[in-house]
């Protein structure tokens, strides 16, 4: 397996996974063996992924920050990166709003349907618990996500992967702290961080040794747990609706690329496709954020004054797939329901769900908690929200999947078009896991 590309070894074990999954379930007694002794393989992986994910940002960022010299260079790379997000963003959800009333998904749904989901759904514990998690989310005031960034307690804040902004947030300050007492005084500090940041970009080499032996497990994990077939062919019109939504804005990232980054998409996609192959199996983008950075700094050779600051806000508030789903499913759900929609509550869509979007945690399932506020603001009653939920909860696993790819790869892209516009598009400069290996095995 050596010779082979990281990426093929991924996909290998995915394929390898989905096939087992598939065979366990028609054992009997499968499920319960990949849940017992596979699937814990699969959540070490992810868990040492998340490990690292603070320790990460905040050593790259300080080391980012510190290596710019000049603030104002900060306050250039913040604005355009915010920026370009938000016009991702916007440009998603419209491609959902376009797709979902072209395709018009929620139409063709028969009754018998939509009663079978309502009843194996609506009142499960995973739906409910959306609702009541969205509710605890929508009770706070309009300044309440900017109270939030700001932790009381910086370690406490990196206590908690959940904290990323706040960690974000601590960062800045101390990175743009370390510049104002000037590059001598700072040096101390800024050497051990650098340090730091090597460490755990190797500690991310190290952990990927066994992504193809751990998608093998989440993955098999996946399918063993998957919902009714017949429930997944019900929704494949509006599931294909998002997925081809999805397509679309890998297609839209690519042609940015092209034009304003003028790099090759197909080689962009190949250097980055690890962590997109992680995405896609984890579901979740705070835990391929480690991944996603070492790929932009190493692989694509985006430097990391830019990487550092871009990446971590963008796996945390820009998610282009998410938004286009919320979009899709919300369209979706009225179609279905028959409750009408006017041209104004699609306005209200981009807004709500460019705001979710940012709102949304970088996490699997997240997308679906910001979906009930996005379901809400354009008036759906509150009663018919499990219903409405009901309604996708069953191919979400799987959307959820195809979402967070397209949320790193959209986060990967503008690293690129940022860097490449303030000159920080340099040249590739991948390490191996072994670089010192044999100095320190003599
Ligand atoms: N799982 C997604 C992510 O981590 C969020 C979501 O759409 O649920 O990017």
């Amino acid at each position: 397996m050596k010779k082979l590309a990281l990426h093929w070894k991924i996909l290998i074990g995915m394929i390898v996974g989905i096939l087992f999954g598939l065979g366990m379930i028609a054992v009997n007694g499968g499920a319960t063996f990949v849940a017992n002794w596979i699937n814990p393989f699969g959540t070490i992986f992810v868990n040492l992924l998340k490990l690292i994910a603070i320790p990460l940002i905040l050593a790259s960022l300080v080391k980012g920050i510190s290596d710019l010299k000049d603030i104002s260079k900060f306050k250039n790379i913040g604005l355009r990166t915010i920026s370009i997000y938000i016009a991702t963003t916007v440009i998603a959800i419209t491609i959902g709003l376009l797709l979902v009333n072209v395709m018009k998904p929620g139409d063709g749904i028969s009754e018998e349907t939509i009663n079978k989901l309502t009843e194996t759904y609506s009142n499960s514990g995973a739906v409910q618990s959306k609702i009541a998690e969205a509710s605890r989310q929508k009770g706070a005031g309009p300044l309440q996500f900017l109270v939030d960034i700001i932790p009381d307690n910086a370690l406490k804040a990196m206590g908690d992967n959940a904290n990323m902004l706040q960690v974000i947030f601590f960062t800045i300050f101390l990175g743009i702290s370390m510049l104002l007492i000037g590059e001598k005084r700072a040096k101390p500090l800024k050497d051990f961080f650098d340090s730091l940041n090597e460490v755990i970009l190797k500690m991310v080499d190290i952990i990927m040794l066994s992504a193809p032996f751990a998608v093998f497990a989440l993955l098999a994990n996946v399918v063993v747990s998957s919902d009714d077939p017949d429930l997944l062919f019900a929704l494949l019109k509006y599931a294909g609706t998002v997925l081809l939504g999805l397509f679309f804005m890998i297609c839209f990232y690519m042609i940015l690329i092209s034009v304003f980054a003028k790099k090759n998409p197909f080689w962009f996609l190949k250097q980055f496709s690890p962590a997109q192959l992680l995405a896609f199996s984890t579901s979740s983008s705070a835990a391929t954020l480690p991944v996603t950075m070492e790929r932009v700094e190493e692989h694509i050779g985006v430097d990391k004054e830019v990487s550092s600051f871009v990446l971590p806000v963008g796996a945390t508030i820009n998610m282009d797939g998410t938004s286009l789903y919320q979009a899709v499913a919300t369209v979706f759900i009225a179609q279905a329901l028959s409750f009408e929609l006017t041209f104004s509550d699609q306005l209200m869509i981009i807004l709500t769900a460019l705001l979710a979007s940012i709102g949304s945690a970088a996490v699997p399932g997240a997308g679906m908690v910001m979906l009930v506020i996005v379901l809400e603001s354009v008036g759906f009653p509150a009663d018919k929200l499990a219903i409405g939920l009901a309604l996708i909860f069953a191919v979400d696993r799987p959307l959820d999947m195809c979402r967070t790819v397209v949320n790193v790869t959209g986060d990967a892209t503008v690293a690129t078009l940022v860097a490449k516009s303030v000159g920080k598009l340099g040249v590739p400069k991948p390490k191996n896991w072994d670089d010192n290996l044999r100095e320190v095995s003599k």
